[in-house]
């Protein structure tokens, strides 16, 4: 029996990893060892007192009944205790956060809860493929912000047409930013609170990295801002920070209506997360992390590493300060899927196409440094020896 898919399902654009994996296994089946500089997914341990602390509550039969959707109140008052110390930011954990099994999870939802059918969201283009996808699943109709490099990869207001800006309900942002690395700084966020006021847009910003920095920098919270917590919501996450994409807990907060529509919604849907995997990521955002620096040292290093090679090969990159991502332009004569290609078939290492971040995201590669430093080395050794140089 052949089922009809709904048009919702129908209507996702294709997969483009799609051929990129079919290039992998046929590598992997003429026996090469292939490197993947593909995913963004911590190669690093969860830290230990995390591990321990899941460990004792998951012995704990109180644990073993459905949680609350939104969250053991635990769980929100370390996050707003977190916020505090962290951005200087007051939460009020029982209407300003709620718990979300993975921030990726609260990313979908909150489409649902602001779009109808018809209706517009402004999304960054490259972005994360959540931001488009959820919208298109509630029906709505995403408008593209191009991130370009002369704009530092932030999106351009003044290029959103008014009357595209009068329809949209919402807009995500995401910084420090998957894929490009760029970073935003308060003035910028301050642009958008303006843009929100003026339009009743209401801001999400996406900002699973703001731990991931290098070089002393220090990333703002949008809720840091004047009027930030009026506009719009945050989404954060345990998964960048102490390495826990596995373990699927991350956190909506800001303003309380959105907060509640949220939690409305997920009410209906899913019964939250396991107590068990809360009470350990509340030991983790109580806990002191001295394993953060440690990390954040090693990434940089694999930032340097693979920021040195290929500018001794002909690019002019600069060292991002944020995210574990590098935002590559491809060589001349090359698009994003040519040159993807021509890596994994000369050097055996898995780099991504920029387009599947989005049509901006052409004449980009992405390069993720969530592998052992050592098979990094070996990745950029066998660029270096079997491509060779290159021109822009
Ligand atoms: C990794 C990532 C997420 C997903 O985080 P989870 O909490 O693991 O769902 C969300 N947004 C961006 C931009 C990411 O890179």
């Amino acid at each position: 029996m052949k089922f009809i898919e709904a048009q919702r399902l129908q209507k996702l654009p294709p997969y483009l990893f799609a051929r990129i994996e079919q290039l992998i296994d046929h590598k992997k089946a003429q026996g090469v060892d292939v490197i993947s500089l593909g995913i963004g997914d911590p190669d690093m341990p969860t830290p230990e007192h995390i591990i321990q602390e899941l460990i004792k509550e998951a012995r704990n039969p109180v644990n073993h009944q459905y949680p609350s959707s939104v969250g053991m109140l635990e769980f929100r008052q370390a996050v707003a205790g977190w916020y505090k110390r962290r951005f200087n930011v007051e939460l009020d954990p029982k209407n300003e956060v709620v718990n979300l099994i993975g921030s990726k999870e609260g990313i979908a939802h909150i489409c649902w809860c602001y779009l109808d059918p018809g209706d517009i969201s402004l999304v960054p283009d490259p972005g994360y493929p959540v931001y488009g996808i959820g919208s298109i699943l509630a029906g709505a109709q995403p408008h593209y912000m191009p991130l370009k490099e002369k704009n530092k990869f932030l999106p351009d207001f003044s290029e959103i047409p008014t009357e595209v800006a009068k329809k949209a309900k919402m807009m995500f942002l995401n910084y420090p930013n998957n894929p490009t690395g760029a970073v935003a700084d308060e003035r910028f966020f301050q642009e958008a609170v303006a843009f929100s006021n003026e339009f009743g847009v209401l801001i999400c910003h996406d900002t699973p990295y703001t731990e991931i920095t290098y070089d002393g920098y220090r990333h703002p919270s949008f809720l840091q801002i004047k009027g930030g917590k009026e506009a719009g919501i945050e989404f954060h996450s345990m998964s960048k920070t102490y390495n826990m994409t596995g373990w699927r807990i991350g956190w909506a907060a800001g303003n309380p209506d959105a907060i509640d529509a949220l939690g409305r919604f997920k009410s209906n849907i899913d019964s939250g997360q396991f107590q068990a995997i809360q009470k350990a990521a509340v030991a983790g955002l109580n806990g002191t992390y001295n394993e953060l620096e440690r990390v954040n040292k090693i990434y940089s290093e694999r930032r340097d590493i693979v920021v040195d090679c290929l500018n001794s090969l002909g690019w002019r990159l600069e060292k991002p300060r944020a995210a574990f991502y590098l935002w590559i332009p491809v060589p001349a004569g090359h698009t994003s899927e040519s040159f993807a290609e021509l890596v994994l078939e000369k050097a055996g290492v898995v780099i991504t196409p920029g387009t599947g971040y989005g049509a901006n995201g052409a004449g980009y590669c992405r390069i993720s440094i969530t592998v052992d430093t050592g098979r990094l080395k070996e990745a950029m050794e066998r660029i270096r020896q079997n491509i060779g140089k290159f021109s822009f």
